[in-house]
């Protein structure tokens, strides 16, 4: 069969970079607005009334973002993960889910979310849509502490509904993101094991990150991956497991009992850098080839004055074929304060 489509009239040519990492996950971040105002991510001292987010006129269209989600696929892209700021914000989500799903190339779309929007229906819409797997974050089951962490006074139950919500959907299982802080919720990492144990859901215990610059992160806030994971081994036996694939980001573990499967997400102190294939598209159009850049390539002024497709692929091998992030493994107490995208702009 012939390598090129209808849709672009593109040759496949998929991207290598100076690290030898190919380009096979693109992260898409829909708006850059949240309902929730987590202290880790968007705190509201900097996130306040006064805050500039985009104007509407600014985002990517639909038609935009599926324009270059198809020149993306022509350069190795597979997967695609839908987020925000908080995407279920963004009106007819399930429109693009549809339209990114007949996408030649893409094989699965993932959607991140707080949960606070995915009720029954818009779980099955999703479904229907072509989502083929979901994300819930989640950092307690306790109300007090959950409250203040996403500072909105958002309840535990409403999310924990989501999650069924998904699991009714046939988008099971769910994966629950639960970002570790020290002395903030560290003492929850037992109950949460202990209430998906079981559930075919998957809990991904994340370490607190130093994104963006308006968190106050500090190595103190950080619980080792190394000491979750003992935590949780010392009271339900676990042995690590193989990746899904290469560049997965979570190492896997299962427990010894058969209880299921857990993810420990160790970005601060074991860096995965060398297997990192993802690319992330901010909600405006810019094209961040790490987590942690302070700056992005714009696509949309180029979609805006009528590049042809042939031209977008050749500003993506542009940026792809000298890529050499590595952020992560180079991490130091001077790195983490220079200028980098904030999380709720970019989406994780
Ligand atoms: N609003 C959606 C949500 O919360 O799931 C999607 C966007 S959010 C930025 C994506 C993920 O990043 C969430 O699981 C969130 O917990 C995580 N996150 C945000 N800030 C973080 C930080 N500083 N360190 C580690 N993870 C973080
Ligand atoms: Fe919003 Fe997600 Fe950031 Fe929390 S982590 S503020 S839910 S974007
Ligand atoms: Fe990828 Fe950058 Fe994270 Fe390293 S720090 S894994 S290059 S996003």
């Amino acid at each position: 069969m012939s390598p090129s489509n209808e849709t672009t009239g593109l040759t496949a040519r998929p991207l290598m970079d100076t690290l030898g990492r190919a380009l096979v996950d693109l992260r898409i971040s829909v708006t850059d607005r949240c309902n929730f105002r987590c202290r880790y991510c968007m705190p509201r001292e900097v996130f306040g009334p006064d805050f500039a987010f985009l104007p509407h006129e600014d985002l990517l269209t639909f038609e935009e973002i599926v324009r270059l989600s198809s020149v993306f696929a022509k350069a190795g892209v597979k997967k695609l993960r839908i987020t925000g700021g908080e995407p279920l914000l963004r009106r007819d989500l399930e429109q693009l889910i549809a339209m990114l799903a007949k996408t030649p190339g893409i094989q699965d779309i993932a959607l991140t979310t707080n949960g606070s929007l995915l009720t029954q229906k818009r779980a099955q819409d999703l479904k229907e849509a072509g989502l083929r797997r979901v994300t819930v974050s989640l950092d307690s089951l306790r109300d007090e502490v959950f409250m203040a962490m996403n500072d909105v006074r958002f309840p535990v139950q409403k999310v924990l509904e989501a999650i069924r919500a998904a699991e009714a959907a046939g988008l099971a299982p769910v994966k629950i993101n639960m970002v570790v802080k020290r002395g903030v919720n560290e003492q929850d990492v037992l109950e949460m094991a202990e209430y998906f144990r079981g559930s075919g859901h998957i809990v991904r215990y994340i370490e607190y990150m130093d994104v963006g610059n308006s968190n106050g992160w500090r190595m103190d806030d950080v619980v080792p991956a190394s000491e979750i994971l003992e935590r949780i081994h010392a009271k339900w036996p676990l042995h690590a497991i193989a990746p899904h694939r290469p560049g997965e980001v979570a190492t896997r573990y299962v427990y010894d009992d058969g209880g299921g499967e857990i993810g420990i997400i160790a970005s601060v102190t074991r860096a995965f850098c060398g297997t990192c294939t993802r690319a992330r598209l901010s909600p405006e159009g810019q094209l961040f080839t790490c987590l942690f850049s302070g700056r992005g390539h714009d696509f949309r002024a180029r979609l805006r004055r009528g590049e042809t497709d042939e031209q977008l692929f050749d500003y993506l091998a542009s940026i792809w074929n000298i890529r050499r992030d590595r952020y992560s493994e180079m991490r130091t107490e001077a790195t983490h304060r220079r200028k980098k995208v904030e999380m709720s702009h970019i989406g994780g």
